[in-house]
């Protein structure tokens, strides 16, 4: 019997023993609520702000510009409102390749009377920074610039320290959503001008249910949920401490072994690109798939007619292999994927996104394309293979 396999880290990825390992005690023996005075509190407390410095550290910015959220969904949330509501921004300009939790966020700003401006995307996703240019340069209305940094469909990587020296020849505030990229590649926001960026460890093998969000300097001062005094004001609930810890711990693995991992992580991509060009005629992937312009965990294959591509993901999942059809956070969903639709992608052709950790193994790559290659094998040799 063959064990599962799990190409669908972009969605979500396995807990790190050492998170868990780190988190565990917080769960039933430091179980204090950060706020408390007495020493159960005040070791929650300290357990916070450890996490803090490694986020802080690992993005080069002061432990009082990160603010732990419960999301990806939540920190994106947070800077879009809060910067119409606190900030007077008028304007949001953004990308239709975005997450659904910036664009739908952004959707709703709009019909609360915010204008909403859409930056072009080219065919691998990448926004048109020309057209950026003129956007910000056409209107004197507050904006704030929402651009992703690696799309989480396609692996496309913007480059959003273009984006930040832009924004900032224009006065206006930069938004960037990290949540695939955290723990993955370098981002210092020292050479970065980014206002807000965003995480979730869940991406970065840590737990689900926390995140964080960089906010520069003091630029927001208002909170997106309303209660206690937690996060200096800018998040209220009591903390997910163990979540917390874990979130620290995970970035940490993370942040000290990006070498390694892309390394990794990026080979078991390229071969399988190598091997699915080779063994699949009429294969073909989208998004940018080069070293440096692609996430290299991300690899999102357009796979050419066949009678079974229709239920492709489906098969595989019967083989025991997980991928994802567009994006996995809508997965279930019928409706086809707006990132797909937005570059242009063809909405006749199946295509799949595999996601890979430094889990995975080339055995495994080899797995996939020998079920793939008997699902697209021609009828006739297919129906002797069954
Ligand atoms: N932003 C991007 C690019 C994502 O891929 C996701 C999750 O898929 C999110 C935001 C939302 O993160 P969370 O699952 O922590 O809400």
């Amino acid at each position: 019997m063959n064990t599962k396999i799990y190409f669908d880290n972009a969605a979500t990825t396995a807990l790190c023993s050492e998170a868990l390992e780190e988190m565990l005690p917080y769960f039933q023996q430091h179980y204090g609520n950060p706020s408390s005075i007495h020493s159960f509190g005040r070791t929650a407390k300290a357990a916070v702000e450890k996490a803090r410095k490694i986020v802080a550290g690992a993005l080069h910015c002061s432990t009082s510009e990160i603010f732990f959220t419960g999301s990806g969904t939540e920190s994106n949330n947070t800077i879009l409102k809060g910067a119409v509501q606190y900030l007077g921004v008028q304007r949001i300009i953004t990308s239709a390749v975005e997450h659904h939790c910036v664009l739908h966020s952004a959707e709703f700003l709009q019909s609360t009377g915010t204008e909403l401006q859409l930056v072009k995307v080219d065919a691998l996703g990448r926004p048109d920074i020309q057209h950026l240019e003129i956007l910000l340069s056409n209107s004197s209305k507050k904006t704030l610039v929402s651009l992703m940094h690696a799309n989480n469909e396609l692996g496309t990587i913007t480059d959003i320290k273009a984006v930040g020296e832009l924004c900032d020849k224009y006065g206006a505030l930069f938004h960037s959503d990290t949540v695939q990229t955290v723990g993955y590649f370098h981002i210092n926001l020292q050479e970065t001008k980014a206002h807000f960026i965003s995480g979730s460890a869940h991406k970065f093998h840590g737990p689900k249910g926390t995140g964080f969000v960089f906010i520069r300097g003091g630029t927001l001062t208002q909170p997106l949920l309303h209660g206690g005094a937690q996060e200096r004001n800018m998040r209220a609930g009591t903390e997910n401490v163990a979540g917390i810890v874990g979130l620290g711990k995970a970035l940490q693995v993370a942040v000290d072994n990006i070498p390694d991992n892309r390394e990794q992580v990026y080979h078991l991509k390229q071969y399988a690109m190598q091997q699915l060009t080779e063994l699949l005629p009429g294969v073909a992937f989208n998004g940018d798939t080069s070293a440096e312009g692609s996430n290299y965990k991300v690899l999102n294959v357009l796979f050419p007619f066949h009678p079974k591509a229709e239920l492709l993901l489906f098969n595989l999942d019967m083989a025991g292999i997980a991928a994802s059809g567009g994006s996995a956070c809508s997965s279930g969903s019928e409706k086809g994927s707006h990132v797909l639709m937005a570059i242009g992608a063809d909405p006749t052709r199946k295509a799949i996104r595999f996601s890979f950790s430094k889990y995975n193994t080339k055995a495994e790559i080899d797995r996939l394309i020998s079920e793939l290659v008997k699902l697209f094998a021609p009828a006739k040799t297919s129906a002797t293979t069954v």
